[in-house]
């Protein structure tokens, strides 16, 4: 071997020495997390695996940015090859990888020199962005976050525009027939060739980018457990390591373990290793932020910040536990407190929109809710109006505490039946707290229920025997009562054997369809517009009257981003004849949450401007006669943003069962 094979040894060995001691110590930190396992299903890993991560799926719902990022992924792992082929080359003079065959090596050059390219064309753009478009979700968190940014962008330009040289001045010195394969390192060629260098420049240009294109892979990778680019590793196994339940279901504490000292999250040893994987991951978008209500009516709570704040602490605790820096300031942080607020941790309304829009899968519902149990749990912390809520389900298993027995008192006039009468009826109406005792929504409730009297379904409802299904109690972080209530609820779903349910509000509808289950209670469970809609095409509903009116439909979180029900709410809407539809710029999976969910529709609004009003400006700007929607939080957040803009006269808040009601009354 030459000295310079004896260099590069020395040099790749020191570097990669470093850089893997870096990573050792952030893998250290995550072992700090709570064990959860998360290596079952291994199958649906791999998919998700292969969508998220190889498909890069996630990115392309901002498509412009988000394939160019593709570019720079892709193009990452197939110049990582070269790369490597670089090393071993550098340490054996000649040596390519062309032993792969003539047909693979040949594919291998032209991709790798086609990604060279398309990643020198993204990295300029990011730059263009950062600097000249300045988009707000972008807006940096700290000095060392925007020079960041900068340093990792200059260092992958270096290594593309290092690889093009190199091709460039070795076509020169030593032709082949595969530089035909390289078009793009063929333009370094030929500008060389314009020069007037000789074979010893070429070599030393040769040589000059081999090193700086080694040089700057060698700083990039010890530079990068110090990066928010460390999601360039971190953001594989986070998708990988994904939760598999379903969107809508919280984690079940198992409150009869009694080797469970403390529940829910107080200290970063309480939340589960993902979520400092999480930290690791994320790319400091500002994705999660843009689809924010709490973020975009200035409260506290700004997700990417969450996570941001996660993994600053995380490293800092982690480093001080491991070096036994008992004195170091990190040891005495309250998590909720100096890592992030009590106030963010209850503005959050649990819309789901930060985790449908981040690239990278990260989890921050999960965490928010981990730490408002051990608030609640633990420490007994929580706004006055919570304690209110919960000893009104406490003691009258709904949140205003009106006396049960008059649960059912909405339904008097329309003789429904009652499964205490006839059980042997196919479905049951689970009502649900806000349909039963809102005097609003329980026109809704009216209007579902004689639908399916017109409809002729075979259905009762339980009147003054239904529970409260425990839903925003569990996502307000008390799970003890939660769970009392979830069992209360089953007694009276089991003794009659429901099968099938169906549903006005899609807080129930998720509740009973995706959390039961692990309170081995199972059941059909159905929303009312998915009903309605198979009603209208069975031909059990016939519409006869022209709704000529402009409507904007509002998706529910629960319905929409939890469950994916998108279609049937506006198909319905779409079958009235003379209804204009319009849809609202934060639609469908970006959809704007009216304020209510997580439990924050039984709490006051304090802080920043009010999420409703902001939703209610969106829909206004569209100058519609109705703002459809299908569930009673929204209608009431909405009604309320209505009036707080004195447009509750010219403008009407409804639910799709009234709206097709009016459509086939006679
Ligand atoms: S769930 Fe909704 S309110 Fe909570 S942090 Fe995410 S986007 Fe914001
Ligand atoms: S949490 Fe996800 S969406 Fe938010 S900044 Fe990080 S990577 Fe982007």
């Amino acid at each position: 071997m030459s000295l310079k094979s004896y260099v590069v040894i020395a040099v790749l060995g020191t570097g990669f020495s470093v850089g893997f001691y870096f990573f050792y110590r952030l893998f250290r930190y995550l072992q700090l997390g709570k064990y959860e396992n998360r290596f079952d299903q291994i199958p649906l890993r791999l998919k998700t695996f292969a969508i998220g991560v190889l498909g890069q799926n996630k990115m392309f719902k901002d498509f412009l940015p988000g394939l160019l990022h593709a570019f720079v992924f892709w193009g990452f792992i197939i110049i990582s090859v070269g790369t490597l082929e670089l090393f071993v080359e550098g340490i054996f003079d000649g040596f390519n990888l062309s032993f792969i065959g003539n047909t693979p090596y040949a594919l291998l050059l032209f991709f790798q020199d086609l990604f060279y390219v398309l990643v020198l064309g993204a990295v300029l753009f990011f730059f263009f962005r950062r600097l000249v478009l300045k988009p707000k979700r972008l807006e940096v968190l700290s000095r060392h976050s925007a020079w960041d940014a900068y340093f990792i962008l200059t260092l992958i330009l270096c290594i593309v525009v290092s690889s093009l040289s190199m091709n460039g001045a070795n076509d020169l010195l030593d032709p082949h027939p595969w530089d035909t394969l390289k078009p793009f390192s063929t333009l370094f060629s030929m500008f060389y060739a314009q020069l007037p260098l000789s074979i010893n420049a070429l070599t030393v240009i040769s040589e000059i980018s081999w090193w700086v294109h080694v040089g700057a892979v060698i700083v990039f990778f010890i530079y990068l457990p110090f990066s928010k680019h460390l999601h360039i590793i971190a953001a594989a196994p986070n998708v990988f390591f994904t939760r598999l339940t379903p969107r809508g279901r919280l984690k079940k504490i198992d409150l009869g373990d009694e080797s469970q000292t403390t529940f829910g999250a107080g200290k970063l040893e309480e939340l589960p290793w993902k979520a400092i994987l999480d930290g690791y991951a994320c790319t400091e978008c500002g994705r999660c932020n843009e689809f924010c209500p709490t973020y975009t009516t200035q409260k506290p709570l700004k997700p990417r910040s969450l996570i941001v704040n996660l993994r600053h602490h995380a490293e800092k605790k982690g480093y001080a536990i491991y070096t036994q820096d008992t004195d170091h300031p990190e040891l005495k942080k309250d998590l909720i407190l100096d890592v992030i607020s009590p106030e963010a941790v209850w503005d959050c309304t649990t819309c789901g929109a930060c985790v449908e829009a981040c690239p990278v899968y990260i989890e921050h519902v999960d965490h928010i809710i981990d730490m408002r149990r051990n608030l609640v749990l633990m420490q007994g912390k929580m706004d006055p109006e919570a304690q209110k809520v919960f000893n009104n389900w406490e003691n009258t298993s709904n949140p205003w505490g009106f006396s049960p027995q008059s649960r059912g008192d909405w339904a008097k006039e329309l003789s429904l039946p009652l499964l205490s009468q006839n059980p042997n009826v196919e479905y049951l109406y689970y009502v649900g707290c806000a349909a039963s005792f809102d005097s609003r929504n329980q026109k809704v409730a009216r209007a579902f229920a004689i639908l399916l009297q017109k409809a002729k379904v075979s259905f009762g409802i339980l009147g003054s025997e239904e529970r409260c299904n425990g839903e925003s109690c569990r996502r307000l972080g008390n799970e003890y009562l939660a769970q009392q209530m979830i069992e209360e609820n089953k007694k009276v779903l089991f003794k009659y054997n429901i099968k099938k349910i169906l549903t006005t509000c899609p807080h129930c509808f998720n509740t009973l369809r995706n959390e039961y289950p692990d309170f081995d209670a199972r059941f059909e469970v159905i929303h009312h517009t998915e009903f309605l809609k198979q009603l209208i095409q069975e031909g059990k509903l016939k519409i006869s009257k022209q709704i000529e009116k402009k409507l904007v439909y509002h998706d529910p979180c629960y319905l929409g981003r939890y469950n994916k029900i998108y279609g049937p709410p506006r198909s319905v809407l779409q079958e009235l004849p003379g209804t204009v539809l319009v849809e609202m710029p934060r639609h469908k999976d970006k959809g704007f949450c009216c304020g209510a969910g997580g439990g924050r529709m039984w709490l006051e609004e304090h802080r920043g401007t009010r999420i409703n009003v902001n939703r209610v400006e969106e829909a206004l700007a569209l100058d519609p006669k109705v703002i459809a929607t299908a569930c009673p939080f929204c209608i009431t957040m909405l009604e309320d943003g209505l009036n707080a803009k004195n447009q509750e006269k010219e403008v009407q808040t409804r639910d799709i069962a009234e709206i097709l009601l009016e459509a086939i009354s006679s």
